[in-house]
């Protein structure tokens, strides 16, 4: 054979074997408003501050720098972040401003996520979250709108900028497994008419609403399922179900501390699936076939109860979370050519202390401590003090803090090495799959 067809058959041989390896996989966890310091208040409530999260044994780690866009004026930056712009900045690799899914800041063009891109692959595809299935994380991957809020036809929010609801693009967008809150979605009326539950089984969705139907479900179905009215409930609740509050105080105004208490099984979370359950439904789904996967999980109400000030139920949602990320490396261990992905779209104003005190030694008196404060007893015995100071209507504000990357399975990981900015987790995935 002459060297040029030699060099010739070479090349083609190699091109055949790039083009017919298996296509790889991707399964992104997403703790909602899972900074540094709700990952702290888990580790010393369920650990004592000592080992035990499964995020903390990952070893491939790095810390991402959180901004966004003014919503006034994109030109500005605000230094925090918040789930439709940060999951915004995962799924596309673009900033935008507070409350856009997958849209411009300025103009409110689409930017095209890698959901779409894998689709157009050949990948499957899921989403899978403890918020209802259309808030704004997921929706960041399947959905394109400039008010978060546009969940469904008659919300008020798709009026502001004519988006098509979210429900309707996520559906339409033929994502494999969906699976979270939102059976209050179901009756709501489709953009073409009829319901959105019509909609979903004219579209080839078996639609499940409950555990017992989800775990019999054969896997390769294509699955919309939704397990409460609006978000799941948190796993877990404070003390007599009561989170942080205003210290009470004396005749003085001097504060008197409670007694350290421990968290409790929240009553309303019995019957609904946990996050773990939802997504090996959804791995177990995705992986047959071979055709390549993307599936994003999503820890919601680590955000959401520490919007509410209420430590026990970010502790129990981050413990259910980190159970997941451990799941999801042990599949990638099996599955080969896995990558899992573990970060948060902004950090909480969750705060660990021992007490307010002040360093002088003089009491504390109720006006010298304006937020929550609640005192926990840990599983070994020891108190835990936690405070949310960003306001008193007991409805925390997003910080700026950095929060983690960790990752497992990448042949790129030192791409999400060290401090990153949010917006190279996308390349550094495109990168994984398509390179
Ligand atoms: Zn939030």
């Amino acid at each position: 054979m002459k060297r040029s067809l030699l060099i010739a058959t070479a090349i083609f041989t190699a091109s055949i074997t790039a083009t017919l390896a298996a296509p790889k996989n991707i399964i992104l966890l997403i703790g909602d408003g899972m900074g540094e310091a709700e990952i702290a208040v888990t580790r010393a409530y369920a650990f004592d501050g000592d080992a035990g999260l499964y995020v903390d044994e990952m070893k491939d780690r790095g810390s991402v720098i959180v901004k966004q866009l003014m919503v006034d004026d994109p030109t500005k930056i605000e230094f925090t972040g918040e789930s439709a712009s940060g999951g915004t900045t995962l799924s596309t690799g673009n900033r935008t401003s507070a409350g856009r899914v997958a849209v411009s800041a300025f103009d409110g063009n689409h930017y095209k996520t890698i959901l779409e891109e894998v689709q157009e692959r050949g990948y499957k595809t899921g989403l899978v979250t403890t918020s209802i299935i259309t808030d704004a994380t997921p929706a960041s991957f399947a959905a394109h709108a400039q008010n978060r809020y546009c969940f469904v036809k008659g919300a008020k929010a798709c009026s502001q900028f004519a988006d098509t609801p979210i429900v309707d693009q996520m559906l339409d967008h033929n994502v494999d497994v969906m699976l979270g809150g939102g059976k209050n979605l179901l009756p709501g009326t489709a953009v073409q008419g009829g319901s959105v539950e019509q909609k979903a089984k004219g579209l080839g969705y078996t639609v499940v609403t409950e555990r017992e139907d989800l775990i019999k479900l054969a896997v390769g179905t294509k699955t919309f399922g939704v397990f409460s009215n609006g978000h799941l409930p948190t796993e877990w609740v404070g003390p007599g179900g009561k989170g942080a509050d205003f210290l009470e105080v004396n005749g003085n105004r001097e504060v008197i501390f409670p007694k350290p208490a421990a968290c409790e099984i929240n009553p309303a979370h019995a019957g609904i699936p946990k996050l773990e359950e939802m997504s090996k439904y959804a791995i177990d789904n995705l992986r047959v076939g071979g055709h390549g996967f993307f599936l994003v999980i999503e820890g919601a109400s680590i955000d959401k109860a520490a919007h509410v000030s209420n430590p026990c139920g970010t502790i129990g949602e981050m413990l259910a979370f980190d159970r997941t990320v451990k799941m999801a490396v042990d599949y990638a261990k099996e599955l080969g050519d896995t990558a899992v992905i573990v970060t948060a779209d902004h950090g909480q104003s969750t705060q660990v202390i021992y007490k307010p005190e002040t360093y002088d030694g003089s009491p504390i008196r109720r006006d010298l401590i304006p937020g929550f404060y609640q005192s926990l007893l840990t599983r070994g015995g020891h108190e835990l003090g936690v405070y949310y100071g960003t306001n008193n209507i007991n409805d925390q504000s997003h910080t700026g803090v950095n929060v983690p990357v960790l990752t497992y399975g990448m042949d790129n990981a030192e791409d999400l090495t060290g401090v990153i900015q949010q917006t190279e987790i996308y390349p550094a995935m495109k990168k994984f799959l398509f390179n």
